[in-house]
Order: structure tokens, then C-alpha cells, then sequence
């Protein structure tokens, strides 16, 4: 058991104030100075955030759930150049293979994805992996942030493939008004984050950090990369850029625990700090993902503005309300929308490639040495 209230000799000369400083600082990085004579870490010493023990003892586990979901990403293990891109190569050059419509569409959803990969991973490594005071949560984070490389090589990877303008693609996030809106939106909540001085221990800045977790892992990843899913899963149920479609299958999977990750991550939180989980702070997440929903059917019309065969702006709009219902449930809250249909059912075949073999190349389930975990 951890003894607190023996500071070590030599602190106990500082100013009461410095010390408190040192001692939480060093705690929660895992690098300050070591303490030498401190005891070893109990299970019920470990938090989530504002944790005192050692964040560098991974054992024993508290959360399981996190080691679960870090042994599930490893086992979904994939490259982006394992799959063939010529069927994809042949469709794009060819000339009336694709619609006008088709090719905007897969341009901005591209273009949308390419940089968004790169806004989540900094977002987990600059801002949430410093305040999120968990061994194992931080081991999770580590292996997600590889997969968000493996997510942005793809990227890279169709941009080769393709011979599209890499210029182009990668400066929509700036270039191309709907885009902005949404990745402008998510870094208001990063910012606050990233500066130095920030540190979690007040109510303040605990629910500070938590809206950086609802805007991150159940709005960015959890909301705006399902009805990307959806469009690219979508051409590829009609047979077109079946390798992107392929790609983005298992895109979706990872994106799947990061999502079930960030919903644990949360609802955690909100056990051991209910003083952060108030009316007041209900109503602004439920504002947050209603706000989301909107910019995400403002995207829909610009990607989409006349729609193609099974899919059109309306169609991504009523899925985003479906969404956006489902994550309030899972968040504990009232839902925002009316009640929907989901418009694209097929979605939930899509996330799980063990029964959907039929339609894509399944090569990646070679990599499967578990049993398969599914996060919904
Ligand atoms: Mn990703
Ligand atoms: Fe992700």
C-alpha cells in the first residue's frame, strides 16, 4: 500500500505548495524522479485520471477492458499495401466507369479521411496520453496510435496508387469549406489540451479533458467516420474501388474498439468522478453531438449534392441521426434525434469481416490468432 502522508525527507523542505506540484507532476508523466522509497502499486490505487501511483507499473491490471481491446488491436494487424489496388487503378482511369458524382464524392471522403487520421492521432499523443493517468489505458493508446499511422500510410497509399494530386487531398481540411467546419470544430476542444499549462485535478479542467474525449473518440471517430464508412462501403457493395472499400473495412474495424475504447474511457471517468457527469454538462454533450450531426449533413450536401445509386445526402443524414442516438445510449443520455431507421443495415455486416468473406478478400483474418472481439 501506498503511504501518503510520509512525503520523502527531502521534499518535506520545500514549500508545501511546491511539493504538491512536483509530486503530481512527476506522477502522472511517469518520468519525474524516481521514488525510492515508495510501496508498490494496489489495484485500488489506480484512477483514470489524477492518479498518484506510479503510472509506469502496468500490473496488476484494473481495467481490463483496456488490455482486452489492446490485445484485440493487435490481432486485427494489417498493412494498407496487402491490398491490390488494380481493379481500383483500372476503374479511376477509366473513362465512363465512374460518374462525375462518384468521383467528387470519393475525392472529398479521401480528402476528409487523409488528414483526419493525423488530427486524431496527434489529439491521442499530444493531448490525451499525458492526462489520462492509466497503465493500461496508455498501453491501448500506444497501439492506437500505430494503427492511426497504418491509417494515414493508406492515404498515402491510394494517393500513389491512383496518381491523385497529393496537394489536393491533403489540404481539403483547409481548402474545402465542409471540411474545415468539422476539423475546426474538433480542434477548439484539443487546444485547450495542448497548451502547457493545462492540467487536469479541477472540475474545470477534468470536464475540459472529457469534452476532448466525447469530440475525439465518440464524434470525430465514433460519428463523422461512419457515414464515411458508409459512403466508400457503399460503391463497394456495387462493385467499385473494391481495394479502398476493402481498406476502409478494416479502417472501420480498428475504428470500431477506438470508438468502444473512448465510450469505456468516458463512462469510467464518470464512475469515479460523478461530480463532473451534471445536468448542466449532460446537456452539453447531447449540444456537442447534435451540433456534430449538423455539420456532418452540411457535408453530406457538398460531397453529394445530387447523390448517386443507394446513396444521397438525405440517406447519410438520417444515418447520422441514427448514429448520433446510439452514441448518446451508449453514453448514458437521452437520445437527440427523433427514433430512426437505420438506412444502411449493412453496415453491421461490414464491421465484421469473419461473416462477410463472401464479398471482399479476407486476407487480413490470417492475422487472427484469438478469438475475435466484437465492439458493435
Ligand atoms: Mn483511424
Ligand atoms: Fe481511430
Amino acid at each position: 500500500m501506498l503511504d501518503w502522508s510520509e512525503p520523502a525527507a527531502p521534499a518535506r523542505q520545500m514549500p508545501p505548495s511546491l511539493v504538491a506540484q512536483i509530486t503530481v507532476a512527476a506522477d502522472q508523466t511517469g518520468l519525474g524522479t524516481i521514488d525510492r522509497s515508495g510501496g508498490r502499486v494496489s489495484v485500488d490505487d489506480k484512477r483514470m485520471i489524477n492518479c498518484r501511483a506510479d503510472v509506469n507499473q502496468l500490473l496488476p491490471l484494473k481495467y481490463k477492458w483496456a488490455w482486452e481491446k489492446y490485445l484485440a488491436g493487435c490481432n486485427n494487424h494489417w498493412m494498407p499495401t496487402e491490398v491490390s489496388m488494380q481493379a481500383d487503378i483500372a476503374l479511376w482511369k477509366s473513362r465512363d466507369g465512374l460518374t462525375e458524382d462518384e468521383r467528387r464524392a470519393i475525392k472529398r471522403n479521401l480528402g476528409f479521411f487523409a488528414a483526419s487520421e493525423s488530427l486524431v492521432a496527434n489529439n491521442i499523443v499530444l493531448a490525451i496520453y499525458r492526462h489520462l493517468t492509466n497503465p493500461e489505458c496508455r498501453q491501448y493508446l500506444l497501439r492506437q496510435s500505430f494503427e492511426e499511422a497504418v491509417h494515414t500510410h493508406t492515404f498515402q497509399y491510394i494517393v500513389e496508387s491512383l496518381g491523385l494530386d497529393e496537394g489536393e487531398l491533403f489540404n481539403m481540411y483547409r481548402e474545402v469549406p465542409s471540411i474545415t467546419d468539422k476539423a475546426a470544430w474538433a480542434l477548439k476542444h484539443t487546444q485547450h489540451l495542448d497548451d502547457p499549462d493545462f492540467k487536469t485535478g479541477t472540475p474545470e479542467a477534468d470536464q475540459a479533458f472529457l469534452r476532448d474525449l466525447v469530440a475525439f473518440y465518440v464524434i470525430f471517430e465514433g460519428m463523422w467516420f461512419y457515414t464515411g464508412f458508409a459512403q466508400i462501403l457503399s460503391l463497394g457493395r456495387r462493385n467499385k474501388m473494391v481495394g479502398i472499400a476493402e481498406q476502409y473495412q478494416y479502417i472501420l474495424r480498428d475504428e470500431s474498439i477506438h470508438l468502444n475504447f473512448g465510450i469505456d474511457v468516458i463512462n469510467q471517468i464518470k464512475i469515479e468522478n460523478p461530480h463532473l457527469w451534471t445536468k448542466a454538462f449532460q446537456d452539453e454533450v447531447r449540444a456537442m453531438v447534435r451540433e456534430a450531426a449538423e455539420l456532418e449533413a452540411a457535408y453530406g450536401r457538398d460531397t453529394m449534392p445530387r447523390g448517386f445509386l443507394g446513396l444521397n445526402a438525405a440517406l447519410c443524414e438520417s444515418y447520422m441521426h441514427f448514429i448520433a442516438n446510439r452514441r448518446c445510449a451508449q453514453l448514458g443520455l437521452a437520445r437527440v434525434f427523433d427514433e430512426t431507421e437505420n438506412p444502411f443495415p449493412w453496415m453491421s455486416e461490414a464491421m465484421d469481416l469473419k461473416k462477410e468473406k463472401n464479398f471482399f478478400e479476407t486476407r487480413v483474418i490470417e492475422y487472427q490468432n484469438g478469438g475475435a472481439l466484437s465492439w458493435e
